[in-house]
């Protein structure tokens, strides 16, 4: 899948009419913590657009709060492909299936509701597009649900270039 210039992806959401948006950026309390992270610019990027909101993480049953999860071993894109995992950050416990499917889950939202873009949360293991914790560290790569929106084609935009 071609990887476009942030000018590109801006453009990109300027035309697009559905987007598909990392839910806790609207102020929805998905986050591990129990916060959300309700975002003033991305708000104003939506304005007069359709809106799919979605949480990979609670969508695929995990709680709210629930324990933080890293990458293990690579980012969003080994996940799918079976070279690395997503655990607990503080036990290890597995959490691959279940990031997997909501990953799934997001990129059927998006194709149900027609979304082009999808404007995602910066460095969660699920939603990061331009970086992502893996190992204990913040790495360059995108958690698992933006890997597989952008790997269907849809162009995953970054709360923090908005
Ligand atoms: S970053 Fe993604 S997975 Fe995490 S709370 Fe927000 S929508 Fe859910």
């Amino acid at each position: 899948m071609m990887e476009r210039t942030r000018e590109e992806r801006l453009a990109a959401l300027r035309e697009a009419r559905v987007v598909l948006v990392s839910a806790c950026l609207l102020g929805e309390a998905c986050r591990y913590d129990g916060k959300s992270k309700g975002s003033s610019p991305v708000i104003r990027a939506l304005e007069g657009k359709e809106v799919v909101p979605m949480c990979p993480e609670t969508g695929a049953g995990l709680g709210i709060p629930r324990p933080a999860v890293e990458l293990r071993g690579g980012t969003g894109e080994a996940v799918l492909e079976g070279r690395a995992q997503a655990v607990v950050a503080a036990t290890g416990e597995d959490r691959t299936k279940e990031f997997r499917y909501g990953a799934e889950l997001a990129l059927k939202a998006a194709q149900r509701f027609g979304a082009t873009v999808a404007v995602l949360k910066e460095r969660s293991p699920s939603c990061g597009t331009q970086g992502t914790h893996v190992d204990g560290v913040v790495v360059p790569g995108r958690g698992v649900a933006a890997a597989l929106l952008h790997s269907a084609g849809i162009i995953v935009i970054s709360d923090e270039e908005l």
